[in-house]
């Protein structure tokens, strides 16, 4: 394991350049975390002017310090940065964690000054962290660190938290005593201007005391780098991925269709998934599938037991489970009678088992067991609103103690005063959600992370095969759009479904002897990207007359719009039946992705389409197409008739290959492949653009 990534989180030793004695100073705040958490390596403070700070004796230059320095942190003011970063390289330190802030974020000056680190760090071969970032913080005992500058200290735990955003870590040390929430590991990364999300994936993925990875962003500086582990089944422990900021276009200025159906969000989006990232939506279901994870089994399958004390809470929940893809068990007939001996009468013991208000700490655990006990249930949640008449602290202690293979999602809806009698209360103390709803996002989250482990498996072959065929570009010395000619090379190279065409140069259109009609007609320059919007696509022409006529038509739409016409294709008409659209294009950040979805020239009003890595196994393709009602539609409904999925599922895989194997092409759009009357495939308008 690389030690500079592993000193970040245990180092035996500290300096911390520009640690200060004025009280609410970040150069103090930090030392005193550091000092307030019994830190078990050596703490060693740079400061010019202090003897000492917090009892630690202090360093008047880091040249002073004779000692190994495992980890630097450095929060000196910003103008003393660079030579602050100089010393501690050439002190050989390797691990730094720049907490200092007015950077990039500031704007030109700022950036400079960072590019100006960062060129040095990487020279001298040290990672940093940072700059304007909060720190870090290691429970284990061993190490016992906060070098934050919230003194607050998190229960040992088996959460890893890397933040983006300073705030949204300091909001949750602060929240702290609040919430159940426990952590091993927590980094703030600012504006990762060396070391990023993608750094401690593997390391933490490696790291025992961790079992499952949090990350809050603002972006991906690399997304194939983050997802390519994934994809290659190299990530057993679950990871959660809470993406802010979805408002900027991944393709500008696309000329694609496939580019401009890809805003970033639907990228990262679709990726995430097929990757097998968990992505929330917001911090609360961050945490709580994080908590999930942590503290109990996956569940088996998506049958939920529920036992309630009221109704409203019950009907939430069941309503959660369906958006969720759950579903309510069906108890069996054994089950039911003994639930009968325990159920109130005018309660009920079908799921929902609702005991009514005096379902106490006797009736819910003995209800729990019996629903567990049901081979037709894989999970139980149970809900309990203080009802007056009994006490939810033994309701809440007595469902705790329940020893189960299964997981128990236990949810209290109390009065305030029951969240610090049971924070109290001594350990192991089982997370509790507070709303009726929240089990549901957490199964439904931990179950997708094992069924995509389980595929993911299954095509490891695969997925390796395509990363290794990278690159080879048999097809280099293309620029731009790419010409017919070249086109049809690389159709007959990759087996895609050209159909009989003929490429005719604009003067001699009038000469030119047409074998085979009814035809199309198209109006070709290398200005025009959308035939249709200059009127230059001419359907089922019928004879040299209509051709004529069709030509004239063309070449003048062309001329009122200062184009030329430079040929003419001619194309068989095809009886079309639908209409498909498969693209793809290189995403600045996440490499190659395709398309696949309904086509023709609505593309962009239909918006039925689906996006996913070029990096996808043949199963994968399967399922992109059926996620799509275009793809539903091919399948056949109302007994038309399938077409050959297989041949669609190899196009597909091949256009992924295409652009796997040649890293020139930018963009391609084959928009439409017509699927004819007799449900055969026909590429009729393919576009491909190099770099
Ligand atoms: P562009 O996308 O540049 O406007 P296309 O070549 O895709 O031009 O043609 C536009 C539309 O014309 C297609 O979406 C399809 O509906 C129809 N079309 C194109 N070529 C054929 C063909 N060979 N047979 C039948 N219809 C066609
Ligand atoms: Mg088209």
């Amino acid at each position: 394991m690389d030690k500079s990534i592993h000193n970040f989180f245990y180092p035996d030793s500290i300096c911390i350049a520009g640690a200060s004695s004025k009280e609410l100073s970040i150069g103090y705040e930090v030392l005193n975390s550091i000092k307030l958490f019994n830190y078990t390596g050596k703490v060693l403070p740079v400061n010019p002017r202090a003897d000492s700070i917090l009892g630690y004796k202090c360093f008047h230059s880091i040249k002073e310090i004779l000692v190994k320095i495992d980890l630097a942190i450095v929060l000196v003011p910003k103008r003393f940065t660079v030579d602050t970063i100089d010393e501690l390289i050439e002190k050989g330190v390797k691990s730094i964690i720049l907490i200092t802030a007015g950077f990039k974020e500031t704007g030109e000056v700022g950036e400079e000054l960072e590019n100006e680190i960062i060129a040095k760090i990487k020279s001298a071969n040290v990672r940093m962290v940072g700059p304007n970032c909060m720190g870090v913080i290691n429970t284990a005992t061993s190490v016992s660190l906060n070098a934050t500058f919230i003194s607050e200290m998190p229960g040992q735990g088996k959460i890893a938290y890397l933040s983006q955003s300073g705030a949204l870590g300091a909001m949750i040390l602060n929240s702290l005593r609040e919430t159940d929430l426990k952590f091993a590991h927590f980094i703030s990364v600012g504006n990762k201007a060396d070391m990023n999300e993608n750094d401690f994936l593997q390391f933490w993925q490696e790291d025992d005391n961790v079992h499952v990875l949090t990350y809050y962003l603002e972006s991906f500086d690399n997304g194939i780098e983050f997802i390519k582990p994934f994809l290659l089944n190299k990530t057993p422990k679950p990871v959660i991925v809470l993406k802010a900021g979805n408002t900027e276009s991944g393709m500008r200025a696309a000329s694609s269709h496939t580019g401009a159906l890809s805003s970033e969000d639907r990228v990262v989006d679709s990726l995430l998934k097929q990757a097998g990232v968990v992505r929330v939506t917001d911090v609360k279901g961050l945490f709580n599938s994080a908590m999930g994870f942590e503290n109990y089994p996956i569940p088996k399958g998506n049958k939920i037991g529920i036992v309630t004390n009221a109704g409203g809470p019950s009907i939430l929940l069941t309503d959660k489970l369906d958006k969720e893809g759950l579903k309510l068990a069906e108890l069996s007939e054994e089950t039911k009678a003994k639930l009968r001996e325990i159920v109130h009468p005018e309660g009920s013991v079908n799921n929902p088992v609702d005991l009514l208000p005096h379902g106490n700490e006797e009736s819910y655990p003995a209800v729990i067991k019996i629903l567990l006990a049901d081979d037709n249930v894989d999970s139980v949640v149970s809900l309990f609103v203080e009802p007056g008449v009994v006490k939810p602290m033994s309701v809440a202690l007595a469902i705790n103690k329940i020893e189960s293979e299964k997981p128990i999602f236990s949810v209290i809806m109390p009065k305030p005063e029951f969240w610090e009698e049971y924070r109290k209360m001594p350990e192991p103390r089982k997370p509790l959600f507070r709303n009726p709803e929240e089990p549901a996002g957490v199964i439904a989250n931990m179950l997708f992370h094992s069924s995509v482990k389980e595929y993911r498996k299954k095509g490891e072959q695969e997925i390796t095969n395509l990363f290794s065929s990278q690159n080879q570009n048999l097809f280099s010395n293309l620029a731009g759009f790419i010409k017919q000619t070249e086109i049809a090379k690389i159709c007959d190279h990759y087996n895609f479904p050209l159909g009989e065409e003929k490429l005719i140069p604009a003067n001699e259109i009038d000469s030119a002897k047409i074998k085979f009609y009814p035809i199309v007609v198209k109006g070709i320059s290398k200005d025009v990207v959308h035939k249709s919007e200059f009127d230059a696509v001419k359907l089922n022409i019928k004879n040299s007359d209509e051709l004529k006529h069709a030509t004239m038509e063309i070449s003048k739409s062309f001329e009122r719009h200062g184009y030329e016409v430079e040929e003419f294709l001619i194309q068989e008409f095809i009886n079309t039946k639908h209409e498909v659209l498969l693209g793809g294009y290189r995403d600045e950040s996440f490499g190659p992705v395709i398309m696949f979805g309904t086509g023709g020239k609505y593309v962009e009003v239909m918006n039925d389409t689906a996006i996913r890595s070029a990096f996808i196994t043949r199963e994968e393709v399967g399922e992109m197409i059926s996620s799509t009602s275009m793809g539903q539609i091919l399948a056949g409904v109302r007994g038309e008739a399938s077409i050959n999925m297989d041949e669609m599922i190899a196009i597909i895989q091949n256009a992924s290959k295409m652009i796997i194997e040649n890293e020139g092409i930018v963009e391609f759009d084959f928009n439409p492949i017509i699927v004819d009357n007799k449900n055969k495939l026909h590429a009729v308008d393919i576009r491909i653009k190099f770099g």
